[in-house]
């Protein structure tokens, strides 16, 4: 039984829903993806963009072009296709520096992305014996934890003391900026190179990229970010704000498909001269004499250098269509739209009943981007089945983190609203 309470409160956040919805300029843009349906046949909701995207209409097009020029050019096709594979991947170039706010020379879409934090760090992680330290935050990504031991091991240092971890105070869920800088200007000296994602995949907790870069630069340190969960999530200026590199993988908020390609920032300062160490492949040598076949390596002088390999073009593809998404809504209006979505998904949580949840993912506007993380101490694995039961699909951590992403490309205000009706019902029925 639902009781009257919770009854209004669904009656006026799908009123304020439906008015947000209908003077949305970026509406459209829904039936531009595919998506799932429940078994009785309804297409389900989608709220776990930041894991795995869903799939835009165009992609088949876009995939089916490709597929189309290999059987009709066969190899002839590098040269011939309609969109030529020699220099296909150029044109995700100008797309990605636009989504990034890069120069278009700053940027790359290559490998995917646990390759190219290594490819990364081969050329920014420059351990000397008095300064050999990498600084992540606690509870990053595995794979870049990994990463992050694995280069420290390789350069002959123990991981234990070359990897610094940042964590939050006792008793708090997430790091104050002001500890993050303080921590670099205490310790910057030891540190080789500064490496944190941007949002935290776990707590969508954004970072200061500027502040942090700045403190890094001020103390001597190589400054890298993982935009894993901050690449089409958030309205990023990569060439402003100065990092030395960044990485991020497209098929999260990018909706590359599983498996997509992934993307690289190396700032303008590193382009010039040929002389930053790097592992090489014939792709990142000059294009106008990669086929001279010539045995020196003559490093391109953009991004494109630390490319190793000629690209998956049918992935590209993929890419491509979504991209072209996100050029036609541009990352101002979309991130305006996703701020006030997470703001109206926020206000729904605070609707349940106290104790039910908690939001890990920090209340400031500027401190999060689309995903809100929330702890739901001994029901989230029941309340994620429940909710999948009705068409809406979020995201489980075990044993007892949900994550909740109403990404503005394909989530209405009427979706959010949908996921707190049957959150309200969850807790009507399991309380
Ligand atoms: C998703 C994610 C990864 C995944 O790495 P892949 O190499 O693409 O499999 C790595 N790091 C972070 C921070 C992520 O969010």
């Amino acid at each position: 039984m639902e009781t009257p309470h919770a009854n209004l409160l669904d009656a006026k956040f799908a009123a304020e829903a439906e008015a947000f919805d209908a003077t949305d300029p970026l509406a459209g843009f829904a039936k531009q993806f595919l998506r799932p349906s429940t078994p009785d046949g309804r297409s389900i909701r989608h709220f776990a963009g930041h894991s795995l995207g869903l799939q835009p209409l165009q992609v088949r097009d876009y995939v089916q072009e490709v597929l189309d020029d290999w059987a009709s050019l066969g190899v002839e096709g590098h040269f011939a296709a309609r969109r030529p594979w020699l220099s296909y991947h150029e044109l995700l170039t100008e797309p990605t520096a636009r989504l990034v706010g890069a120069l278009p020379a700053e940027v790359v879409v290559m490998n995917t992305l646990t390759v190219n934090v290594h490819l990364m760090m081969v050329s920014f992680y420059r351990p000397t014996p008095k300064r050999f330290r990498i600084l992540i935050e606690g509870g990053a990504f595995p794979s870049d934890q990994y990463a992050v031991a694995s280069q420290a091991q390789f350069h002959g240092f123990d991981p234990a003391l070359a990897i610094q971890v940042l964590w939050p105070r006792p008793g708090e869920a997430t790091l104050r900026d002001a500890d993050i800088l303080e921590t670099i200007a205490r310790d910057g000296a030891e540190i080789a190179l500064i490496l944190l994602g941007n949002c935290n995949y776990l707590t969508g907790q954004r970072f200061d990229m500027a502040a942090i870069t700045r403190a890094g630069h001020t103390q001597g340190c190589l400054v890298g970010f993982d935009l894993a969960h901050g690449a089409g999530n958030l309205l990023l200026n990569l060439h402003d704000d100065g990092p030395d590199f960044a990485v991020w993988c497209n098929y999260k908020y990018l909706n590359a498909g599983p498996g997509g390609l992934g993307g690289v920032f190396v700032h303008e300062r590193h382009l010039a001269g040929g002389d930053m160490p790097r592992f090489c492949g014939w792709w990142g040598h000059d294009k106008a004499a990669r086929f001279q076949m010539g045995p020196h390596f003559q490093p391109m002088p953009t991004a494109e250098a630390w490319q190793l390999s000629n690209p998956p073009i049918l992935a590209l593809a993929a890419l491509r269509a979504s991209m072209a998404l996100f050029d036609a809504a541009g990352m101002p209006a979309l991130t305006q739209k996703a701020a006030w979505l997470t703001d109206f998904l926020h206000r729904q949580l605070l609707t349940l009943p106290a104790g039910a949840v908690t939001v890990l993912t920090p209340p400031e506007p500027h401190r999060r981007g689309t995903m809100l993380t929330v702890r739901v101490p001994g029901k989230a694995a029941e309340l994620v089945g429940y909710l999948q039961r009705h068409g809406l699909e979020v995201d489980l951590r075990r044993p007892d983190i949900v994550r909740i992403a109403p990404v503005p490309l394909y989530t209405a205000a009427q979706d959010v609203a949908a996921l707190g009706v049957r959150m309200r019902a969850f807790w009507e029925d399991h309380g």
